[in-house]
């Protein structure tokens, strides 16, 4: 053996044992609060976990907060006036402290480090959704939005989810063309913002489709991108957020 190939040997030795010793020698710390946290498997802390903003009352087709829980199979106002194309939506946070700053930080200051406790919540949520899902959609970014940020903040919060399921992620879909950013919009300004904003290549071999985003603000993305893949072959759409904004 070499000297190079030995020392080689030696250091990929060190990277394991570093790797099996890693929660001992660095124990994983809460993703909100920083403190280390014996929920590791989720990267946050049993305080933090219980303060979230659970979005526990929501609309079983958009996701909506809800008052009060709506009767079984009644959908919210909103959607019983102008229904969605997609057959239901589950987020399981509301867009509130500290989840909208953590979901910011993640978007403009590259916090990727949220992303393993987001994927837990993801993935726990994921569980209640229906079995006959075959693949995943994060919402795509414009190619110019995506060169600017270096990632995209759905892509990297469904990597959880396809790991778990096995399911494919598809990436025959991409933004026409560049939006401004919706906030600060009217639900018309968005809607006319992001009319045909998605297209899609070809048809698509998969039936039902479960888009993935990190927040529903009025619904109108998911509106438009579920109607780009049901005209691209999908029989059914579901949509699992992150978090869903108040009315
Ligand atoms: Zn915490
Ligand atoms: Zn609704």
């Amino acid at each position: 053996m070499s000297w190079r190939i030995f020392i080689a040997s030696l250091r990929t030795a060190a990277a394991r044992s570093a790797g099996a010793l890693g929660d001992a020698v660095m124990p994983r710390l809460c993703a909100f609060c920083g403190t280390e946290c014996t929920r590791c498997e989720s990267f946050c802390c049993r305080g933090c976990h219980a303060d979230l903003p659970w979005n526990d009352i929501q609309c079983g087709r958009c996701a909506q907060p809800m008052q009060l829980p709506p009767g079984d199979g009644i959908d919210c106002a909103a959607c019983q006036q102008q229904p969605p194309p997609f057959s239901l939506a589950c987020a399981p946070l509301r867009y509130a402290f500290p989840v909208d700053a953590a979901i910011k930080a993640l978007k403009f200051r590259r916090r990727l480090d949220y992303v393993p406790a987001f994927g837990a919540i993801l993935s726990a949520a994921a569980a209640s959704l229906p079995a006959d899902i075959d693949a995943l959609l994060p919402v795509p970014l414009h190619w110019r939005r995506h060169a600017s940020r270096g990632f995209n903040q759905a892509a990297e919060l469904c990597k959880p989810l396809q790991r778990r399921s096995g399911l494919p992620v598809l990436t025959g879909f991409h933004r026409a063309r560049a939006t401004p950013y919706q906030s600060g919009l009217s639900a018309a300004e968005r809607s006319r913002n992001l009319r045909a904003a998605f297209k899609a290549r070809g048809h698509m071999e998969a039936r039902h489709v479960l888009i993935v985003d990190d927040v529903i603000t009025t619904g109108e993305t998911c509106r438009q991108l579920a109607g780009a893949v049901l005209a691209a072959g999908a029989e059914s759409v579901s949509v699992l957020a992150l978090a869903r904004a108040g009315p």
